[in-house]
């Protein structure tokens, strides 16, 4: 490994990754330093058994011709190397025993809808309407790229924002769970409506963007599984010049005067760059890793670097995004005949019953209907995910010195109960189960380095949805990844790893 470099980024994460194709494809030299034996953070995938299982990630926005994600391929010449599957229907919402599969299509929808809930035409009408305009003004944002203005141009744009787009103004710290409950008053449109989000107190303006990916079945899955993304990226990457260092985790963020100069890893060894990137957890890297090392190399003392007290106190003050609960699953049942969900993306709202500590609803996704080639012939890989904040508080950690034979215990508990729940929408599955792997926030915590497993960066919250500059108070020091935008996602983490790029290129 060559101790200097143009750029050396912190984690291979789908911004990292992003990032550092673009560097390389510049002909600077880029090293990437990632913690784990494979690439792609939160979107990695592993084997189990025979079945490929996606450890996150199940579908992925913004993949189509016009999307963002292959856009960003197409910049690098990889979009041919990703067949991307479109998920139709996109999505089943199941409600005790009745079932609603979502069409594509927005008309389709709203037809399906009133449909389903004939007395509730006119919400119907009045949500999508609000929907349609909040979307419509979210798309002619976008275009306007609102993070790269600058200066009078960024002051013009804010004083004249409610002006332009008058309903993300109105509604943009408003929940849409409360304007669904205004509009609408039957018990499972109301749970339908609200769960395209996902989370589950976000905007009604993120709860419009949402419905907008949904009812365009903007949703994909990548030929091969979720790892296939990173994977590709990283073989480009190192095709370009580029170099990958796995199993190595950086300890520390060098830098003097403010400015970064290097990165020193667990094992001592200290690399030099004229640009660092951090693709790692925000808490970890600015609370942990970026020192002041106003002693050179070879101080025993580094201080924690100089950033402003503001600065620190929102990245402790912050709210993190929700994290979650999985269980992974291998069946030897062929779904594709039996045809239970509709969609492959499923979310389960069971009967109240008593039930100990389980969640009000579940989401579901059987990958396998995307790709047989995750499982062996016949068999079929399903994903059961809750949000983890539902279950337990106890084992949101991100230390180590936890109970390993309680923490596994509690943990086949929760995986037996979350199985017997798939069990009351796909019948019997207990039974067919073949393998069988579940993940906890402290699992999420320990693969990602993400601070108590949250899976998108900072939270969604209509209250909260924060997200750091991309540019830092320290000189050459930037971010790229799920920290730097709101909401995060796998297209979060594209677009802010090509900007982090454009970045180290202007200043180096
Ligand atoms: C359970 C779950 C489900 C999700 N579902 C979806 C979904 O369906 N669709 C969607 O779009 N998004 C989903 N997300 C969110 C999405 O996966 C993430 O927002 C996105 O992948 C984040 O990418 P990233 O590049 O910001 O960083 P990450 O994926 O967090 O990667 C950071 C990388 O940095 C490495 N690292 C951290 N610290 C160090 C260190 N000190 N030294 C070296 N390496 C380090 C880590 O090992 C990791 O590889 C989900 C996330 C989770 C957890």
């Amino acid at each position: 490994m060559d101790k200097s470099y143009d750029t050396v980024i912190i984690g291979s994460g789908i911004g990292g990754l992003t990032a550092g194709n673009f560097l390389a494809r510049e002909g600077l030299s880029t090293l990437i330093v990632e913690q784990n034996l494979r690439p792609g953070g939160c979107a990695s995938s592993f084997e189990r058994g025979g079945f490929r299982f996606d450890a996150g990630v199940h579908w992925i926005a913004q993949c189509g011709q016009d999307g963002l994600i292959h856009q960003i391929l197409q910049e690098l010449g990889l979009e041919k190397e990703i067949a991307f599957v479109q998920i139709v229907p996109p999505l089943t919402v199941a409600i005790s025993s009745r079932r609603y599969i979502i069409p594509q299509g927005k008309p389709q929808v709203i037809t399906y809808l009133k449909d389903c809930f004939p007395r509730e035409q006119s919400g119907i009408d009045r949500f999508f309407r609000l929907q349609g305009e909040i979307a419509g003004e979210m798309v002619r944002l976008f275009a306007q790229d609102p993070d790269a203005k600058e200066g009078l141009d960024r002051l013009y744009f804010h004083a004249t924002f409610p002006l332009r787009f008058p309903q993300i103004a109105r509604f943009h710290r408003r929940e849409g769970a409360g304007v669904v409950d205004r509009l609408v008053d039957d018990g499972d449109l109301r749970k339908i409506l609200k769960i395209a989000a996902i989370f589950p107190r976000v905007s009604m303006v993120l709860l419009s963007w949402f419905w907008e990916i949904i009812a365009r079945a903007d949703c994909y899955y990548p030929k091969g599984g979720i790892q296939r993304i990173a994977d590709t990226l990283g073989d480009n990457f190192r095709r370009q010049g580029g170099e990958i260092c796995f199993g190595k985790k950086v300890v520390e963020i060098l830098c003097q005067k403010g400015q970064a100069w290097g990165v020193r890893l667990s094992d001592g060894t200290v690399i030099r760059a004229k640009a660092i990137i951090s693709n790692a957890d925000a808490r970890q890297t600015f609370l942990e890793m970026l020192r002041e090392d106003g002693y050179g190399e070879a101080s025993p003392w580094p201080r924690r670097a100089n950033l402003p007290k503001r600065y620190l106190e929102q990245i402790r003050r912050w709210r993190l995004s929700e994290s979650f609960f999985y269980v992974y699953l291998g069946v030897d049942l062929d779904l594709k005949t039996t045809s239970v969900s509709g969609s492959p993306i499923l979310w389960y709202f069971p009967e109240k019953k008593e039930r100990g500590p389980l969640p009000d609803y579940v989401g579901m996704s059987v990958p396998s209907l995307n790709d047989e080639g995750v499982a062996p012939p016949g068999m079929h890989t399903v994903v059961i995910g809750a949000f983890a904040d539902r279950i337990c508080e106890k084992w949101f950690t991100d230390r180590e010195g936890i109970d390993k034979e309680e923490y596994y215990r509690w943990k086949i508990q929760v995986a037996d109960s979350l199985t017997r729940l798939a069990g009351e929408v796909i019948p019997d599955l207990e039974g067919y189960v073949v393998v069988r792997e579940a993940a906890s926030p402290w699992t999420f915590y320990r693969y990602t380095g993400n601070c108590m497993g949250a899976s998108s960066g900072w939270s969604m919250d209509a209250k909260e949805q924060n997200k750091l500059p991309q540019r830092t108070p320290i000189r050459n020091f930037f971010l790229a990844g799920h920290w730097t935008f709101n909401p995060g996602g796998v297209p979060a983490a594209f677009l802010t790893g090509k900007r982090a790029a454009e970045l180290v290129r202007q200043a180096i």
